[in-house]
């Protein structure tokens, strides 16, 4: 291994176009934390960086939806996602954003440096175009059918489904998002970079030099190199984003994948004067902490780049995660199927541990993992609350008990075979931690922290301290045995409170609140906690008086993960949506079981009209409408926000189901639900008499 001076840690740039969920989480940022809170604990050299991307063709497209500029989008997503990560204790030393000045300034130094290189290609191609939308369609505009796996909703630069990085031309059946029409080609000038000019160097740089990458990281690159690299557009037609920096380029920005990992050296100068150290110097290693989708561009886009640019340090290592899935299905934004952090936070006020914890034990690291309620539920209780939690509550409740709730002395004349046992489990443990850590296995390094604590609570079980002093109270037992009891006594309560000792060192880069409750129980100092304390056994001062034993962690209810799962399975488009997943090949939802005559006619369907329509707060996807049923007015709460501004639809005549129970949504009473019809695209349309109608109709 190479000597390096400092490390600079990056994670991927979350994209500003929605909440945080928790696959983003396992994917990168718990792993990437826990990898520099250890560095820090060993006092090493490290920078952590980060920040919302907030450029590219989807948060002009949410923009749209909501009827907002795309400024407006990334301000108010990049506000949830900072908040969301902090209080996860996800521990940036910045966490900037792509539209700050300095970033703009920065990427457009980049491009403007390999285009003075006469690096670019300059090209002027047929892209396609949408005629009705009279605009230009960047890839993500364009979704049809991916030619390697058949998903019928892949995108101009990816499939979703299988991860196959595609371009626009390769999708079966094209149309545009903006306006279902198909797509037709236009002429328009692009800079690409020749990234085939890289392949020998790539193919030297990876597959020679870099066999130490993880597996799942090595071969996604491998199989790149081997199908051989094309010229790459590094500019788009857009008016959001980095303008291109060149004359007569009105209405053209860098590509998002150009501009975006180049935030990492814009948040590093927006952190420290010293930011040349860290990207420019030899003997820094740098590390990049992504999903696997963000492969391609973080192993060979991106060095490719910084090779050309020449100033900068390539990777040192890309520990990409696999996918984490949510309860067998696919984590998906336009479906809601998630759990996204901010509402996690707020149903589990003080949890963030027990989420760090489980993502963490279940972590994608080598395979795709799927998240399920049950499994956290599980974790958190059998692991969390009855090992680690109990261990630490045991130890404390029995010195208050035992030793008037201070540090006792150690006997070294009487220490027997399981107190020796135990002290080279704790020395031990430290190596097998750090090990684990710096080969960014970091499920391992958990396990081996759960497992000592796990030989701590069978110590206690086979000292059991209590029978002894039980003796001691007994009539007739002898003052020498009282007081060889009491030894025994203080060896135990004086090895559990150093190993408890040792478990927050341990534990702090994976639980930094856990740790922290643990030092003000034992009223050390943050010092404690560098990492050259682990594995030793003198951390606690022998007759040192320790404070009661606080709660770390709570049990977690069956109603808890009910509501959950409930929630999760109420999400109202996930029906619909499920069902035509299923149904790829042929593009239609599947057709439900067949149903009587008796109970359809339970239905009672009216028409009704509009009258008012509000967004609902907090809520993206929520539109609350008044609707006029001719004999009463109805409230409906209605998951249509993304695709309806309220203006448009007031006046609109609607279906309405008129004897569904009410429900209550964000705090609503919805009395009713409006008929909508949805295409494979996942638009919606509203299913209405062709006629107008006088309100109150019946439907049958
Ligand atoms: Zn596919």
């Amino acid at each position: 291994m190479k000597d390096y001076k400092r490390i600079l840690v990056t994670a991927a740039l979350p994209y500003a176009n929605g909440p945080l969920h928790i696959g983003h989480l396992a994917g990168c940022y718990i792993p990437a934390d826990i990898y520099v809170r250890y560095q820090r604990a060993q006092k090493r050299d490290i920078k952590f960086v980060g920040g919302s991307d907030e450029h590219g063709v989807p948060i002009t497209i949410r923009a749209m939806k909501e009827g907002i500029s795309p400024q407006d989008v990334v301000d108010k997503y990049h506000a949830i996602i900072k908040d969301s990560l902090e209080r996860m204790d996800v521990s940036f030393d910045i966490y900037s954003r792509t539209s700050n000045k300095i970033h703009h300034q920065t990427a457009s130094d980049f491009f403007k440096k390999l285009y003075d290189d006469g690096l670019f290609e300059e090209k002027e191609t047929e892209q396609y175009y949408d005629e009705k939308a009279k605009t230009f369609l960047a890839d993500r505009y364009i979704t049809g059918t991916c030619p390697i796996c058949g998903n019928p909703n892949a995108y101009g630069d990816q499939c979703e489904k299988c991860g196959s990085s595609l371009s626009p031309e390769q999708l079966i059946n094209p149309r545009s998002t903006l306006s279902d029409a198909t797509p037709v080609k236009k002429k328009t000038k692009h800079w690409y970079f020749p990234l085939q000019q890289y392949e020998p160097w790539l193919k030297q740089w990876v597959l020679e030099e870099h066999k130490d990458w993880k597996n799942n990281v090595y071969g996604q690159c491998k199989s790149w190199l081997d199908n051989g690299l094309q010229s790459r557009a590094m500019t788009r037609d857009s008016n959001w984003g980095v303008k291109v920096p060149l004359p007569n380029t009105e209405g053209k920005v860098l590509y998002v994948w150009f501009d975006a990992p180049i935030g990492y050296i814009s948040a590093t100068k927006e952190l420290t004067d010293q930011w040349a150290d860290y990207w420019c110097k030899k003997d820094t290693k740098l590390v990049h902490f992504i999903g696997k989708d963000n492969i391609v561009f973080h192993c060979i886009i991106f060095p490719a780049m910084l090779k050309a640019h020449g100033n900068f340090v390539l990777p040192d290592n890309v520990p990409a995660n696999e996918f984490l899935n949510l309860e067998g299905d696919k984590i998906s934004t336009s479906r809601n199927w998630a759990v996204w952090v901010d509402e996690y936070l707020e149903d589990f006020g003080g949890m963030q541990d027990s989420l760090r914890y489980v993502l963490t034990a279940n972590a994608p690291e080598t395979k795709d993992n799927d998240f399920t309620w049950k499994d956290f539920q599980e974790r958190n209780n059998s692991e969390l609350v009855a090992i680690f939690g109990n261990f630490v509550n045991r130890t404390f409740v029995l010195m208050h008990k035992l030793t008037k709730g201070k540090v006792p002395p150690f006997h070294n004349e009487i220490a027997d075979e399981l107190d020796k046992e135990l002290i080279k489990s704790i020395e031990k443990s430290k190596t097998v931690v750090e090990d684990a850590i710096e080969q960014y296995k970091f499920r391992e390094a958990l396990f081996e922290v759960i497992d000592l604590a796990r030989k701590g609570n069978k110590y206690l079980q086979e000292k059991e301290p209590w029978k002894k002093a039980q003796g001691n109270k007994e009539q007739g037992t002898s003052q020498s045995t009282s007081g060889q009891n009491q030894k025994l006594i203080d060896n135990c309560m004086h090895l559990a409170l150093q190993l408890t000792a040792n478990l927050a060192i341990l534990i702090n880069p994976f639980l930094p609140s856990t740790a922290k409750k643990m030092l003000h129980m034992m009223k050390v100092v943050d010092k404690m906690l560098d990492w050259e304390n682990a594995g030793k056994l003198k951390l606690l001062s022998v007759g040192y008086s320790l404070r009661p034993p606080e709660l770390l962690f709570r049990k977690v209810e069956d109603e808890e993960i009910k509501k959950q799962i409930d929630k999760l399975k109420g999400s109202p488009k996930e029906t619909a949506m499920n069902a035509s997943e299923s149904n790829q090949q042929t593009n239609q939802a599947a057709l439900k079981s067949t149903i009587q005559y008796d109970d359809f006619a339970k239905l009672d369907f009216r028409v009704g009209t509009i009258t008012a329509a509000e967004k609902v707060e907090k809520a993206d996807k929520l539109l609350k409408l008044e609707i006029d049923l001719g004999f009463e007015k109805r409230t409906v709460v209605s998951g249509i926000a993304l695709h309806f501004k309220p203006e448009e639809i007031i006046g609109k005549q609607v279906t309405v189901v008129a004897n569904l129970a009410p429900r209550k949504m964000r705090g609503i009473e919805s009395n009713g639900m409006i008929l909508m019809a949805e295409d494979a695209g996942g638009k919606l349309k509203f299913i209405n008499p062709d006629e107008q109608t006088a309100n109150g109709s019946t439907v049958s």
